[in-house]
């Protein structure tokens, strides 16, 4: 009977009218994802070839030595996991946590907590520090941090795209190792769009993803980790309890065995290896320069149409500016108005500060002056139209 009824529901005339996929046409000026590149597009559109093909495997080493340049840093071990950035920041944390060791969390926003969360998951004795979500960590209360809990491992968001904070990291990799300590990065909303010096910060571990700074589609996650952290991953007591981002078993695809593990999403690869490859054109300078040049120019506008940011300018993040919905204005309606009348996505606040702020990410190939000054024009003529008097003061 249910048998009967769950064939007749699979019928294929009930998918009769479904048109070919159509995707609407948009402008991704949200936390993430940004919009691809049209060249990483049309890399991805190319046909599959075996993951373990001569020819992929070329393509496999083009894309660490891009990424290492990209991170700035000689890893061994720097590559792309398969998955969104949530994949790379739950290996970073069960590749090197063992039941009950001590890893101290600074929190200052949304992604903080979920670093938390998968800690505790992997049974981690967590240490947490905390802001208010606009806020950053200074050097001293970091240092005096490690100094008095002595974590195996301190993890920290480098660009919070819940709460628009850049926070500075100068000279915490030198207390981390000072203090025995591994120093983790997250810095999905900063590699490829903001300085970041892997080598140079002395940064232990550090994780990305593919669709903020990188002009690609979600999918990939850049990860890289160097010597101390090897070394403590080969330390280990137990498995990692994590099989498909076990990292002593991806290093022999990734390493130099390349040794199947799982299929790897080798169209991805293909899109990320553009995404890359224009980043290295460009040169990183002119990338960062870009981003910051940009955000600025935002700010500065937004400033002039009388709105209110959220973050101080001393740490705020160029690639993902919160900015405060003014008491007498719909915040949603504008924000849908935005989507469906134009085709602009900005985001909502997240957690706490949802319904307080809006969220316009400025990120790869989507930091451009034009995206800038069209979004500005919006502000300008269509924010008056949802404030909830009728004679606004915008
Ligand atoms: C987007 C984001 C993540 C999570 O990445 P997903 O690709 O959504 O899994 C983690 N950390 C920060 C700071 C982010 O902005």
């Amino acid at each position: 009977m249910t048998e009967a009824k769950i064939i007749s529901a699979l019928n294929e005339e009930n998918f009769s009218h479904f048109s070919k996929t159509y995707v609407p046409s948009r402008l991704l000026l949200g936390p993430g994802p940004s919009n691809a590149h049209p060249e990483v597009l049309s890399a991805l559109s190319l046909n599959p070839i075996g993951h373990l093909d001569e020819a992929y495997i070329s393509l496999m080493s083009d894309v660490q030595q891009l990424l290492r340049y990209t991170w700035q840093c000689n890893n061994r071990l720097t590559l792309p996991m398969s998955g969104t950035g949530s994949a790379a920041m739950e290996a970073s944390i069960a590749n090197f946590i063992e039941e009950g060791e001590k890893i101290l969390i600074a929190k200052k926003g949304y992604f903080g907590d979920r670093l938390v969360d998968m800690a505790t998951r992997y049974k981690a004795d967590v240490s947490v520090m905390e802001k208010p979500w606009g806020e950053s960590f200074s050097y001293e209360e970091i240092k005096y941090e490690i100094e008095t809990k002595k974590p195996a491992i301190f993890a920290i968001v480098h660009a919070e795209t819940s709460s628009g904070v850049l926070q500075p990291l100068n000279g915490i990799g030198e207390v981390c190792r000072k203090n025995n300590c591994l120093f983790l990065v997250d810095a999905v909303t900063s590699l490829g769009a903001l300085e970041l010096l892997i080598d140079e910060w002395k940064i232990d571990l550090a994780y990305s993803c593919s669709q903020k700074g990188l002009s690609c589609p979600p999918g990939l996650s850049p990860f890289t980790m160097n010597k101390r952290a090897e070394d403590k991953l080969s330390s280990r007591k137990t498995k990692v309890p994590n099989w498909y981002l076990d990292l002593s078993l991806l290093n022999k695809y990734w390493g130099s065995d390349r040794v199947y593990h799982h299929t790897a999403p080798v169209n991805m690869n293909f899109a990320i290896r553009e995404g890359l490859r224009l980043i290295a054109n460009g040169g990183l300078d002119n990338v960062w320069y870009r981003h910051n040049t940009n955000a600025k120019k935002l700010w500065k506008g937004l400033e002039s149409l009388g709105m209110e940011l959220h973050v101080s300018e001393d740490y705020r993040l160029p690639t993902l500016t919160t900015v405060k919905i003014p008491p007498a204005v719909d915040g949603d309606g504008f924000r849908n108005h935005l989507l469906r009348k134009f085709g602009i996505e900005i985001g909502n606040g997240l957690g706490e500060l949802s319904g307080k702020v809006w969220r316009i990410g400025l990120m790869g190939f989507n930091s451009s002056e034009e995206n800038v000054d069209r979004l500005l024009n919006l502000f300008d003529t269509e924010l008056k139209k949802y404030s909830i008097f009728e004679s606004s003061t915008f």
